[in-house]
């Protein structure tokens, strides 16, 4: 019989002490529980809870949805919070300082709402332009997901509130998420898919992980031993809890996702209960095809993560929480302003001056449409949202007439048109992927129209992936990408129209000139793959579906550059209304050994007229390799803003770890002696300074 306890007694168990060390304490509470109890804990309650333990105090821990703030969904659609601009806005930033103050603040609304946890960032990898979540994740380059990721998990955790890394891993489409079988080699998955979620817990130390629905070389994420127990736990020594997708634990076993190293199955009763309850668990346990050290194990992460994130501290010493302040507002609107990308400015149409304008029109489908609540489980209950329509009206004032109706274009000074995407299905919207890369029909006719009879036409895209231009491209001098910016991103708009705000935002995904350039859109194999169907039985899918990544580290401007295709957009680019030149690359030693880090700097010059911001980028190139290398990859970059005229000289650090690829036959990152070419510009097409380095095993 477990022992009971009054309140008082409980207070003073050894794992209510504060002044514990972390471990003694999980281990001391792990040691009160009974079998009983400890089973309550595999499976959660409802969407986003675990079951309580009262007998020990234990109470629920608490998660919450979404990158983009803290999901609707995830507080029953009962809170209005603050709708930050999506993941991929906020990667064209290039700001990682940014992303940690989006992650603190957003920590601050998750405390404020009174969860634990919050069910972001989503690092997977841009594969496919197609992929429905492209918004809801940063990049296609794995060094930029790292350090945006490492950030943001900084700032999240240092409020207490556990991060939550998803969805690992190789979860790329939205097409057949639940079944379809990611075929990946080892090497794409160290280089490419890994790096984010590595540096993550490596570097930042995140708290947790979800595994991913779909399977990875034939295993379902939850029980795939291979990317879990072998990589996550052992190979990097992740101390936090793995969490199960949404019922991605459908087609899975018990003892399967036990020895993988799955801690909690989530929904719970009475939702999404499949492998986790507690008669399953104690029936694998009675057929020894568990441990109930095993199962210990698991538990444990969880637990620990519970004292992470003070649940069993003195309360009133935690973080406070806070929920749309002003502060957060302007975060919000900090990275919108960061994020927007300026893709065509021909004859410097941009900025508008508002002296010499009389009218303006603001049309097309997006000009007024909120996109706060949808596109699936990072919906947001925004406080408000501001659209261009708004922006730009609150920016022209009295002075400047607004013409909203498309046929009257032809009468404004400026046409800036909104079309672009939004979180329906088949376009930027979880669980379906896209199904072109073009803009709907509609939008193309009205662009060429419009165009057509005004020459000052400015296209604002609204939306969370690229988008093929080659119908319209021609017949408009201005583009501007402004994702979905948050509840902000009107005025940040407006801003940068205006010249109120100099844009700076540089793209985290090549944008092809068509979908058949990109390197998953090879063939049926490479996407969304082959199916098959299957005899069904018991605990099967109906059809066996692969995607075949024969891209293998080749994905995003990598691919791009070894096959000599011209993006439409590189990776990295995007423009400013100042000019900037680089100048000055030094290199601190020539030779570099194993052990050594070499400094690299550049001298950055603002050679226009106004004050803006430039991101320096730093590639590497290995021309000699004994395997296929990509022609660059990026080692580094810096944002530097700089009045007109000035300029200051950034330094770049490059070790042994820079150079490497990951070697398949010896298992290990490896550095070949040779020369490696060091590549600095303003996007992978446009390396305005190169030098070598020579290194030595
Ligand atoms: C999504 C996750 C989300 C979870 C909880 C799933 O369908 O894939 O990203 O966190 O639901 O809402």
């Amino acid at each position: 019989m477990a022992e009971k306890y009054t309140k008082e007694e409980l207070a003073e168990l050894p794992f209510m002490n504060e002044d514990l060390d972390l471990e003694e304490r999980v281990d001391d509470l792990l040691e009160r529980f009974t079998l009983k109890e400890k089973l309550k804990l595999f499976s959660g309650k409802m969407l986003f809870f675990t079951r309580r333990v009262k007998r020990l105090g234990v109470k629920s821990f608490k998660m919450t949805d979404g990158p983009t703030g803290v999901g609707a969904l995830g507080t029953f659609f009962l809170k209005k919070t603050t709708y930050f601009p999506v993941a991929i806005c906020r990667a064209a930033t290039w700001n990682p300082e940014l992303s940690k103050q989006f992650g603190i603040a957003i920590a601050q609304e998750v405390r404020d709402v009174g969860r634990h946890c919050l069910l972001a960032p989503g690092i997977n990898i841009d594969r496919t332009p197609l992929c429905g979540r492209t918004f809801e994740y940063q990049t296609e380059d794995p060094y930029l997901n790292k350090k945006l990721a490492v950030a943001m998990v900084k700032g999240l955790q240092s409020q207490k509130v556990a991060a939550c890394l998803k969805h690992y891993v190789a979860n790329n489409q939205e097409k057949w998420r639940f079944s379809v079988s990611s075929e990946v080699g080892e090497r794409a998955l160290q280089e490419i898919y890994y790096l984010g979620f590595k540096a993550a817990v490596q570097e930042a130390d995140a708290w947790s992980v979800m595994a991913c629905y779909n399977k990875v070389n034939g295993y379902h994420g939850c029980e795939n031993k291979e990317i879990l127990k072998n990589t996550l736990l052992d190979d990097w020594g992740f101390r936090g809890f793995v969490v199960s997708d949404w019922y991605a634990t459908k087609y899975t076993t018990t003892e399967g996702c036990m020895k993988a190293g799955l801690s909690l199955e989530m929904p719970g009763f009475p939702l999404g209960r499949y492998v986790y309850s507690k008669g399953k668990i104690r029936k694998a346990l009675e057929d020894d095809l568990i441990t109930e050290k095993i199962l210990n194990e698991n538990l444990k992460k969880l637990l620990r993560v519970m004292f992470l994130v003070g649940m069993f501290d003195d309360q009133d010493k935690l973080p406070k929480g806070s929920r749309n302040t002003e502060e957060h507002q302007m975060i919000a609107r900090k990275i919108a302003e960061e994020g927007i990308v300026l893709l065509k400015n021909e004859n410097n149409i941009l900025p508008l001056d508002k002296n010499k304008i009389k009218k303006v029109a603001v049309i097309g489908p997006n000009s007024k449409k909120k996109h706060a609540f949808g596109g699936g489980s990072s919906m947001i209950r925004a406080q408000y949202e501001i659209t261009p329509l708004k922006g730009i009206k609150e920016k022209c004032g009295e002075e400047i007439e607004i013409i909203t109706k498309p046929n009257k274009a032809s009468e404004a000074d400026v046409a800036i048109i909104c079309v672009g995407l939004n979180h329906n299905k088949h376009k930027d919207c979880e669980n379906y992927d896209r199904k072109s890369l073009n803009l709907p029909q509609d939008q193309i006719e009205l662009i060429n129209k419009v165009s057509k009879e005004n020459p000052n036409t400015i296209v604002v895209l609204i939306s969370g992936s690229p988008i093929a231009m080659e119908d319209w491209i021609d017949n408009v001098p201005a583009i501007v990408e402004a994702w979905y910016a948050g509840q902000e991103g009107g005025i940040a708009l407006a801003d940068i129209l205006f010249g109120d705000a100099n844009p700076s935002g540089k793209l985290p995904i090549t944008f092809p000139k068509k979908l058949t350039n990109s390197p998953a859109h090879q063939s049926e194999k490479t996407y969304p793959g082959i199916e098959k169907k299957l005899e069904k039985k018991e605990n099967t899918h109906k059809f066996d579906r692969r995607v075949y990544y024969e891209e293998g580290i080749f994905v995003g401007y990598r691919y791009f550059d070894e096959n000599n295709i011209k993006p439409l957009f590189p990776f990295g680019f995007g423009l400013s209304y100042t000019t900037f030149e680089m100048k000055n690359l030094k290199i601190s030693k020539k030779s570099m050994k194993a052990e050594d880090t070499i400094k690299i700097s550049v001298e950055v010059k603002n050679t226009g007229d106004r004050e803006g911001a430039e991101v320096v980028q730093l590639y590497i190139e290995d021309p000699e390799s004994s395997v296929k290398r990509p022609p660059k990859e990026l080692k580094g970059f810096s944002k530097v803003k700089l009045a007109s005229s000035k300029s200051e000289t950034v330094v770049f650090e490059i070790t042994k770890e820079d150079l490497s690829f990951f070697d398949v036959k010896s298992g290990n990152w490896k550095a070949e002696k040779g020369i490696f070419r060091i590549l600095v510009g303003s996007s992978t097409r446009d390396i305005q300074l190169e030098d070598e380095i020579e290194y030595f095993e």
